[in-house]
């Protein structure tokens, strides 16, 4: 039997945080390898519960802090004052464990965000110490979106990008004959057998979102295509995870869960409350509420969703269009009404406001925290970070483009001309939101 080796490799940048952080696709990889009669050996470095390290505390929906070393800034972002880390677990207690394994026949290391490259380096570099004559092949966000800077990193055999159809080409050439439908809609229950200890399970309904906000790359991500699960082969996998690990926090990772809200997320919130199963669901991808009805909101309620995230990301009519005109301020106020009616109070519901895209408007940002907070939502900013691909990429000055580490939203922010009224403007919001 063949053994691949899956990776989740650690995070370097200025802050993090587990808010439902979970390698989803590697998740769903491990799944559709193992029903292929693969071996899988599974290292998450940001799992927060794992056994090699002491725990850090959760909070009562299993969100907390990762372990943490503060370590030097890379020179070439040396300028921004800010402390820079890298959170998971230790380079040491890693790659002692894997000196435990067998050396597998494949590696395959996941990424996300560009800037997060660093720690990508350090998974190769300890990976291939040990396992000098097993192939490491990469893939995810950054191998996707910078495929030629990640040609860079020393000793990576194979860069897939694109999610998982480039996969079945790259395995055969070490023998591994595996079959992969590029179609969300068949992939398996994510492999959550993978950790020992959990305390939330994350998963999506549909992989694409029918919008193409400027500044997302979620179009190149999900190959352009929207394709979502039937609603009771959600129900079978979420029971099936929930019930034999007794988790009681559910996360949908969903660009766009409310969309074709009758057909789907309607019959699938009924269902749970007609079964009566008491979970507490949680949507850290921004909501849309243009989809909100009455009908939807109080199932949300009852359901027990909380704090729903909703993307406004301006109140500005005129940069709404940036974001594909997802939502007018007259369509949010009406959903926010209903959501009242439901049951939510002021404070129990928040809105992501974007802030750092270039030449904003500082105005702008203002009247869009006043109208955010006159509606009784606690503001949550959302630090525009340059994406290569997406329509804003083409504004965006040359030399950020020549570095992902450029691409960091703290640095980014950092470097906008207005950045001490933008500061000041995120304390404004927080003033607020202590005030609902
Ligand atoms: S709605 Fe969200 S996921 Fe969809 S394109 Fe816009 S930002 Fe991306």
């Amino acid at each position: 039997m063949k053994t691949i080796l899956l990776i989740n490799p650690p995070v370097y940048d200025f802050a993090a945080y587990d808010l439902w952080a979970k390698p989803l696709a590697l998740l769903y990889l491990s799944s559709i390898l193992k029903k292929q009669n693969i071996k899988i050996e599974f290292f998450d470095y940001m799992d927060r519960l794992s056994s090699l390290i002491e725990n850090t505390e959760s909070n009562e929906y299993g969100c907390g802090h990762y372990i943490k070393e503060q370590v030097d800034k890379p020179k070439i972002i040396n300028d921004i004052k800010r402390n820079y880390f890298r959170f998971g677990i230790p380079k040491d207690t890693a790659e002692n464990y894997f000196k435990t394994l067998k050396p597998p026949n494949v590696i395959i290391i996941g990424s996300v965000m560009t800037y997060w490259y660093i720690g990508v380096k350090e998974a190769v570099k300890s990976l291939k110490k040990i396992f000098p004559d097993t192939p490491i092949i990469l893939g995810g966000v950054y191998a996707t979106l910078c495929f030629e800077h990640a040609k860079t990193i020393k000793n990576i055999d194979d860069i897939v990008s694109g999610g998982f159809h480039g996969l079945m080409a790259v395995l055969s050439k070490y023998n591994i004959n595996i079959d992969i439908v590029n179609d969300f809609s068949s992939f398996p229950t994510p492999d959550y057998s993978v950790y020992p200890k959990l305390e939330y399970m994350a998963g999506r309904t549909s992989m694409g979102c029918p919008f193409n906000c400027s500044y997302c790359a979620q179009k190149i991500l999900s190959n352009r295509t929207y394709s979502i699960k039937s609603v009771d082969v959600i129900i079978d996998e979420i029971y099936e995870l929930t019930g034999k690990r007794n988790i009681k926090n559910i996360v949908f990772y969903d660009d766009a869960l409310f969309y074709n809200a009758n057909r789907h997320i309607k019959i699938l919130f009924q269902q749970i409350l007609d079964d009566n199963k008491i979970f507490n669901i949680h949507t850290p991808n921004g909501l849309h509420a243009k989809f909100i009805d009455e009908e939807l909101a109080d199932l949300m309620f009852h359901v027990k969703l909380i704090n729903p995230r909703f993307s406004l990301e301006t109140a500005d009519e005129h940069e709404q269009k940036y974001s594909d005109h997802k939502i007018t301020n007259q369509e949010f106020k009406s959903a926010i009404k209903m959501l009242r009616k439901s049951g939510y109070n002021k404070g129990e519901y928040t809105v992501y406001l974007l802030i750092g895209l270039p030449n904003q408007n500082i105005n702008s940002i203002k009247d869009s925290i006043k109208f955010a907070h006159d509606l009784g939502a606690k503001i949550s900013f959302s630090e525009y970070s340059p994406i290569p691909y997406t329509a804003t990429w083409a504004y965006i000055d040359a030399f950020f483009k020549e570095e992902p580490l450029f691409q960091n939203k703290t640095y980014f922010l950092s470097r906008q001309k207005n950045y001490d009224e933008l500061l000041e403007l995120k304390q404004l919001a927080k003033n607020l939101n202590n005030k609902l």
